[in-house]
């Protein structure tokens, strides 16, 4: 079989620990996964009450178009509706746009680290790929705009990163998009938007203030804590939607994620209170790696990247037989880093018990 060669020399995703595994290898009676930055305030009560009440038939096909999703957010966002698309995922969006923008003679520019999915579909497709190195965790944007030649058909900003956690400021962006060229389309990844501090966050309005080549990714899987259904959606001029549209598949978001998805944006209560415990538990936890001299990098989302005293692996490990899943860095090119999702109070409380310890023990070794 003659598949495309690149394949030979990649493997797929490999997912985290799931829970169950880990419970069953080291004899434990609970686990807490803060591996993947989900929601642990779970989502939004009113879904259950309306599934509970009426589910969507699942003998028929799901609306293709995403109407009644499509309507709700084009208001909630101000846009038009052909400015919209929706995915299984914005994973599923970012490999659309691999696919319609991505062939082998031309390239891409994106941060290190970032997003691991941007990298993994450029290569399927072929293209090139020119990565910048961050700064502090920051994206160097003039290193990234230094590095797009007449080769280059998309860059990808993450924004806040992952794993990194910054935020692109809002005039570097404004100012990033002066200066790259118009052919050029660029992908803002905002899958963690609704945790960015209220005074930073930039609304779509202030994004599009003119630009054609801007593709916005949000995501209901982090903060509306859906990560299991699978929905996520992109904004942008309505000729680059009517591109995406014909590499997106037919159905390619089911009735279930898309009812979720309605009832969830309508629950600002449910959001408010998840941002809100999320920044206060975040706040503590930062307070108390200063506390051990553990250095973490700046923060507008729902994880910490800490720089660990051992390799990234060692810390996992540690954390692992202690309950805790977390992400290593080692395996996301951030070298003696784990990235940490901030759970609820008492998982924290928990897990900072164990880094104590683990931080005693380390500096009696030395
Ligand atoms: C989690 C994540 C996504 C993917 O989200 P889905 O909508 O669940 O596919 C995209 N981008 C970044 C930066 C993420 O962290």
């Amino acid at each position: 079989m003659n598949g495309k060669r690149i394949l030979k020399e990649m493997t797929p995703y490999k997912q985290g620990k799931q829970m169950h595994e880990v419970k069953k290898e080291f004899g434990l009676e609970r686990i807490v996964k803060l591996a993947s930055n989900e929601n642990p305030f779970g989502y939004s009560n009113q879904i259950d009450k309306y599934l509970s009440a009426q589910l969507p038939s699942f003998d028929m096909y799901p609306d293709g178009y995403t109407s009644e999703l499509r309507t709700a957010v084009a208001n909630k966002l101000d846009v038009n509706e052909d400015q919209l698309i929706f995915g299984s995922g914005t994973d599923e969006i970012v490999q659309m746009v691999g696919r319609a923008f991505l062939y082998p003679g031309v390239n891409t520019v994106m941060p290190a680290p970032t997003f691991p999915q941007y990298k993994h579909n450029a290569r399927i497709e072929g293209a090139g790929i020119k990565e910048v190195p961050t700064v502090n965790g920051y994206h160097d944007l003039d290193g990234m705009l230094n590095a797009i030649d007449d080769k280059t058909n998309v860059v990808w900003l993450c924004s806040p990163n992952n794993p990194t956690g910054s935020l692109i400021p809002k005039d570097d962006f404004d100012a990033f998009m002066e200066k790259c060229p118009e052919r050029v389309l660029v992908v803002l990844d905002e899958a963690y938007y609704e945790y960015v501090e209220k005074s930073l966050q930039s609304t779509i309005s202030d994004r599009f203030s003119g630009y054609n080549n801007l593709l916005v990714l949000r995501t209901f899987s982090k903060a509306y804590g859906l990560a299991g259904l699978r929905i996520g959606y992109g904004i942008a001029d309505k000729a680059l939607i009517a591109n995406l549209d014909v590499v997106r598949g037919p159905f390619n978001t089911s009735s279930m994620a898309q009812k979720a998805a309605l009832i969830a944006l309508d629950d600002d209560e449910f959001l408010l209170d998840t941002t809100s415990k999320n920044s206060n538990i975040k706040y503590k936890f930062q307070e108390f790696l200063d506390s051990i001299g553990w250095h973490y990098y700046d923060s507008q989302t729902n994880f910490l990247l800490v720089s660990t005293p051992k390799s990234g692996d060692e810390i996992f490990q540690h954390l692992l037989e202690n309950g805790f899943i977390v992400r290593s860095g080692d395996g996301l090119s951030c070298p003696n880093t784990v990235r940490i999702t901030i759970g609820n109070e008492d998982d924290m409380k928990q897990l900072q018990d164990i880094i104590y310890q683990l931080h005693l023990d380390i500096s009696k070794e030395r």
